[in-house]
């Protein structure tokens, strides 16, 4: 079956057409600047060269059939008629409490996913909008979700609570809820699968580090704490993001550059982590050509980053009363043999030893530790749209 795997944004659209059972994408793609001047759609089919259009699209009804109509093009499609698509799979960032695992749409989840909407308010609105551009476009076809929230539903109440008045969860549901779920389980269950263990048998840590980055300790096969919180600004250090810092920083800011809360999170969320302390970049290929050159501020910004990945790391360890595995992944975690370097230095206390020479790879499946190292570090580049059609023909079948 062939799943159609959408993920929405507030003005793009990203697509891939996934043959669920050999796994094989057919094309792939992106609208952008959905609703504003100069949309233009790239489109990859598997057997052709990217190409890239200029078309208007002011809503994403518009994208969608946009999209169909590349798939189904005479010249560069990859199918000849829509039935040729089985279903759709859709990326949801936010699915509160209400949902713990991926879902069949209906009436009522799109309800309930409406209601998570002042949990993620830039995020759930388009995914949904999404949603149901994809009903109005294929209305025989049926539609899947697959939320960032659901695989961290498992977290016990002593690391979803925060020690907060009770009444503001029980009130606003404010809690932790954890991001990159769909990541997390995928390398997870990719690391139980390499080591040819039970995935209910082992204690896992996942650094997710890209431009987002978030660390996830997985004990037998279920999320038992992760970094990010009610929403993913909370956790280590990331690109833009700040992480987890004193939130009485929020008040001195504010007084001393007169802003208001939204302008200091603003700050928090756009202007601050690596490329806020590095004053070079929020992209690590940046940050690591800036250090080549001998700035110092730079090799600051990075060893603040790593520093909090190894925070995490150890206090996931010290939870799970140990761990198996370490596994990186996102555009970092797969790319930046500097990163994990230096986290894996760290973690000699473990008995983590880093086989340096595997450690130059890059965007590939392998093992970075020596065969003698009492942990296992993995590279396992993570993906996210397989995961989404995994799900989503599991859950039709
Ligand atoms: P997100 O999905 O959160 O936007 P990604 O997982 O795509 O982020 O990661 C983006 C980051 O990955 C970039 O900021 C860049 O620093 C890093 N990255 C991507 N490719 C490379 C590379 N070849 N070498 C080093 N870093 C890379």
């Amino acid at each position: 079956m062939n799943v159609l795997v959408i993920n929405c944004g507030s003005s793009s659209l990203k697509f891939q057409l996934i043959d669920s059972v050999s796994e094989k994408v057919l094309a792939k793609g992106l609208c952008e600047r959905i609703g504003i001047d100069g949309s233009k759609i790239e489109y990859e089919p598997y057997n052709g060269e990217e190409q890239e259009k200029e078309v208007s699209m002011p809503t994403h009804n518009e994208a969608i059939k946009i999209v169909i109509d590349s798939l189904l093009n005479k010249e560069t499609g990859v199918i000849k008629d829509l039935s040729e698509v089985g279903a759709v799979g859709h990326r949801v960032v936010h699915g509160g409490e209400y949902f713990s695992k991926s879902t069949i749409v209906t009436d009522e989840v799109i309800k309930k996913i409406e209601e998570c909407n002042d949990l993620a308010p830039l995020h759930n609105p388009a995914n949904i909008i999404g949603i149901k551009a994809c009903i109005n476009a294929m209305p025989d076809t049926p539609n899947v979700v697959v939320f960032d929230t659901a695989f961290h539903q498992t977290m016990p109440p002593k690391a979803y609570l925060y020690p907060i008045p009770y009444e503001y969860y029980k009130k606003y549901k404010i809690r932790r809820y954890g991001f990159h779920g769909t990541s997390h389980s995928y390398v997870s269950k990719k690391v139980a699968q390499i080591m040819d263990t039970p995935y209910d048998k082992l204690k896992t840590i996942v650094c997710h580090l890209g431009n987002g980055a978030s660390i996830c300790a997985v004990e037998n096969g279920k999320s038992i704490d992760t970094s990010m919180g009610l929403t993913p600004l909370a956790g280590v250090a990331m690109g833009t993001r700040s992480g987890d810092i004193d939130p009485s920083i929020v008040e001195v800011i504010s007084e001393k550059e007169n802003m208001n809360v939204k302008e200091v999170l603003n700050v928090l969320n756009k202007k601050s982590g690596v490329l806020g302390l590095s004053e070079v970049s929020s992209d690590f290929r940046d940050i690591t050509k800036a250090i080549e050159e001998g700035n110092e501020v730079a090799k600051n910004a990075l060893e603040v980053f790593a520093n909090t990945v190894v925070r995490f790391v150890g206090a996931y360890v010290a939870e799970m009363n140990g761990v198996d595995a370490i596994a990186f992944t996102a555009g970092v975690g797969e790319n930046n043999q500097a990163v994990r370097k230096m986290v894996c230095e760290q973690l000699g206390y473990l008995g983590v030893s880093l086989d340096e020479k595997a450690n130059e790879k890059r965007r590939e499946e392998i093992m970075i530790s020596t065969p003698d190292s009492k942990v296992k570090v993995f590279v396992i580049p993570t993906n996210e749209e397989l995961a989404i059609a995994r799900e989503t023909l599991e859950l039709l079948s």
